[in-house]
């Protein structure tokens, strides 16, 4: 940013309806409709239905399309990763997070400055998405699910091996694996394949359309097969994949014997395993950790942070402590879909 380069805060505020950018007159995730929206990705607490005009990428707008049908928007703009569109007197770019299938950051430029919406991401290698990309800007603003030094997530192979050595134990019991059902439950099916297992994976209805997204949008999941139909007996020892809120339902009832599991980062939380009755908890997030946070803050190196979504304190105190100019960003409606997606 160039001294006569206007400083984001001049021309990003918050309003009731979200993170808003004047010059552009729109919206970044907004928490209510409005007429311009720009989209991070498609988890619920980002992407809202009815919004006038959205701009997101392909695969976020396809997601909305298949969440919202008609009310995903009137006019949708897909803008693929490293394009840029003009939007009022801003340059809008997409690079992606690495959080789930099209997730982006925002990056907005304006006479010289720029800053960088990150929404959600993570840096750890992920099987269904783009892996997140630093771009260099004025102002950084970084989710902080799980920032606090306390949250450092697990190997992920490490955890997707705690279900094959529980098959072993239990070769008569289904499997069942709670996960949410944008981005979640296509990882862990994803993960699966990458550690060798071939055999057909068994899904709850609410997942199917997704991962039948996921599939159209190249993303390899292997050999799924409803649920629904299923004898008892075909589901020995198979492993089946159900949105976390089926877990305790009677749904669930109809599966031989099952071991409870969960991916989820919150699973760090033995407490949240236990209230939800999982005998294998799996910690498996979409966000960044904190050492992965901290280490992101400083690879991006924008001399100005501001932190939402999450823990923001802890993060704002390490930041300050660096020698980033740093601060909390107060926006309503985010992390709704926290309990289950993370
Ligand atoms: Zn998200
Ligand atoms: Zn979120």
């Amino acid at each position: 940013m160039t001294t006569r380069a206007p400083h984001p805060e001049t021309w990003l505020e918050v309003r009731p309806q979200g993170l808003y950018c004047k010059p552009g007159g729109f919206y970044v995730d907004p928490a209510r409709p409005v007429e311009r929206a720009v989209v991070t990705h498609g988890h619920a607490d980002h992407a809202r239905p009815n919004n006038a005009k959205v701009l997101a990428t392909p695969e976020t707008l396809a997601i909305m399309k298949a969440r919202y049908r008609d009310a995903a928007g009137k006019s949708l703009q897909p803008l693929a990763y490293g394009e840029v569109q003009k939007v009022g007197e801003v340059d809008v770019a997409f690079a992606p997070a690495g959080h789930v299938l099209g997730s982006a950051q925002a990056v907005l430029s304006y006479k010289g400055a720029r800053c960088v919406v990150s929404g959600d991401y993570k840096r750890r290698a992920d099987p269904t998405c783009a892996a997140f990309e630093p771009v260099a800007c004025d102002v950084f603003i970084t989710e902080a699910t799980f920032g606090l030094p306390v949250f450092r997530h697990p190997d992920d192979k490490e955890e997707i091996s705690k279900i094959f050595k529980s098959l072993e134990l239990f070769p008569e019991r289904a499997h069942l694996v709670g996960a949410y059902g944008l981005g979640k439950a296509q990882r862990v099916i994803a993960l699966l394949r990458q550690a060798g297992y071939q055999r057909p994976i068994y899904l709850h209805g609410a997942l199917q359309a997704l991962c039948e997204l996921y599939q159209a949008e190249g993303v390899a999941l292997g050999q799924l097969e409803p649920v629904a139909g299923r004898e008892a007996v075909e589901l020995a020892g198979a492993i089946v994949m159900a949105p976390p809120s089926a877990l305790a339902d009677r749904w669930s009832r109809r599966l031989p014997d099952a071991v409870t599991a969960m991916a989820s980062g919150w699973m760090r939380v033995r407490q949240r395993a236990r209230q939800r009755g999982v005998e294998l908890p799996l910690i498996i997030s979409d966000h960044a950790d904190w050492d992965e946070l901290t280490a992101t803050l400083e690879e991006v190196a924008a001399p100005e942070v501001w932190v939402t979504h999450g823990n923001e304190e802890a993060l704002v105190h390490w930041a300050s402590q660096k020698g980033f100019r740093a601060r909390a960003l107060s926006l309503i409606g985010r992390g709704e879909e926290e309990q289950e997606s993370e």
